[in-house]
């Protein structure tokens, strides 16, 4: 389930980057420690609720030298494209302005759920300066102080009052759905195009919400797949999309609803540092991976080039040493047809579940072959193992001491496991545990 947008809109000096930093401020540091995702200052994480939700501070966006308004329509625009939920911010020392009407305006228009932060209440006498804001028909004014943590708590239980409901998914269980991943220009929506052909039955998109407005649900040999578009594949232009950022967060939005990611790499001009960050979002994830090597009619080749190809994905995305490989053309079609298929393949194997009595006779075999090292005169014991979810498969091993699983048994472990069961293009996820 995809987390929900929170976009904080207003103008400038209210104090929106003060507010984002009070909502992200706690999490910032968990999030540095995630290899591939770094710290920003205009899209983050928050928490509240045990919900999780992305934010946007959408002053924090260039959007080139435009006078004042300009600007703010534009933020506004991209808030309600975007965002669950807008967070209105205005000045509550200054008092309610023209600008701030005019927002207000085109955020009402919208039909997204509102909360109006009025901001630098800092103390209970400025209480008296909320009521003039009752007059923007945003509802109720909630009163905060971001420099000093005021009734931030407040806005926070509003903003996740109007987010949808979590179990909220609305195609069937059976139904994969993916996305394309990528740097600009790798072939992301040519290869978009190639896969929904002319002879797939694209089921109509349900009108109405943002998220309809991605996805294409389409329909091929008795399967039905959704792909879910990425970083303005079909709408470019906007100034904001065209930054890396906003695509950053539009494909992380997207690998989170996938069961499939198609990571693509461009075969002509090669591997470069943004590849490995883009997938390691998608590992992070849990999802399955497949490696698409588009653009592959434009190289030049002899029979060792694949091998070659091949052999430096592998070094550089040593994290996806489980995601297969396909090398394809959008522009010619060639080795298209390889792709649903793949799709098929590894979605089942997201979603495959280990009977626990073949797990253990595996376990058993892998630990009589190799015994796990002894580790200062102590030696694991594994009592025996188990599934425990499925898209990523999760596996739990009852052991003395959890402490003395080692990444590199641990690693050998897996290898057994996939051995065996295949789970070619999913990662899967160990964890050991003491029994008592
Ligand atoms: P932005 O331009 O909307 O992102 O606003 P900033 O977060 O940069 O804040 C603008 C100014 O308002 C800074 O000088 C902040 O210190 C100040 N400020 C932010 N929040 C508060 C508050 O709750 N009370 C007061 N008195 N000042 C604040
Ligand atoms: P996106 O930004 O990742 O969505 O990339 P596009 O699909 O817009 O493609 C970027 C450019 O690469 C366009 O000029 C395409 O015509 C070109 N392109 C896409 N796929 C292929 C391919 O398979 N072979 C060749 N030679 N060019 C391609």
């Amino acid at each position: 389930m995809a987390q929900s947008v929170v976009a904080i809109v207003g103008r400038p000096n209210v104090g929106k980057s003060t507010i984002f930093n009070r909502i992200v401020g706690e999490r910032m540091a968990i999030v540095e420690d995630t290899p591939g995702v770094t710290r920003d200052r205009l899209f983050g994480e928050g928490e509240w609720l045990g919900r999780r939700f992305h934010v946007i501070d959408t002053g924090g966006i260039e959007i080139g030298d435009e006078p004042l308004l300009v600007q703010m329509r534009e933020q506004a625009h991209l808030a309600i494209t975007e965002a669950d939920v807008i967070l209105f911010v205005v000045d509550g020392r200054e008092g309610l302005t023209g600008a701030d009407e005019e927002v207000a305006q085109m955020l009402y228009r919208s039909k997204k759920p509102i909360v109006l932060g009025v901001n630098k209440i800092d103390n209970p006498d400025r209480i008296q300066n909320l009521y003039e804001f009752y007059s923007l028909g945003l509802g109720e004014p909630i009163g905060i102080s971001g420099a000093h943590g005021i009734g931030v708590g407040d806005m926070l239980d509003a903003c996740v009052s109007h987010f949808p409901d979590e179990e909220e998914e609305e195609y069937d269980e059976n139904t994969i759905l993916f996305s394309l991943i990528g740097r600009p220009n790798v072939g992301k929506s040519s290869l978009t195009n190639a896969i929904l052909g002319k002879d797939r039955v694209i089921v109509s998109n349900i009108p109405g919400t943002t998220r309809d407005a991605i996805d294409t649900p389409f329909h091929q040999d008795g399967q039905d797949y959704v792909i879910i578009d990425t970083a303005g594949m079909r709408k470019r232009g906007k100034v904001y999309e065209k930054t890396e950022k906003y695509s950053v967060l539009r494909a992380q939005r997207a690998i989170e609803r996938s069961d499939v990611v198609l990571v693509v790499l461009d075969g002509e001009e090669g591997i470069i540092e943004q590849d490995k960050k883009i997938a390691g979002y998608a590992h992070q994830a849990g999802r399955a991976i497949v490696i698409v090597v588009n653009k592959w009619d434009a190289v030049e080749k002899d029979e060792k080039t694949m091998d070659a190809f091949r052999r430096n994905i592998r070094e550089q995305f040593r994290f996806l040493s489980y995601a297969p490989i396909v090398f394809v053309s959008a522009k010619t079609k060639q080795k298209m047809h390889q792709l649903l298929p793949m799709i098929n393949q590894v979605a089942e194997n997201h979603s495959f579940r280990v009977q626990t009595s073949m797990l253990n006779d595996v376990l058993m075999d892998a630990i009589a072959l190799t015994p796990p090292p002894s580790d200062k005169g102590r030696r694991l014991k594994i009592y025996y193992g188990t599934q425990v979810a499925v898209k990523p498969p999760n596996f739990v091993f009852f052991v003395n001491d959890a402490e003395l699983l080692h990444f590199s048994y641990e690693r050998y472990l897996e290898n057994k496991i996939r051995e065996t069961f295949g789970f070619v293009g999913t990662p899967i996820k160990i964890n050991a545990r003491n029994k008592r």
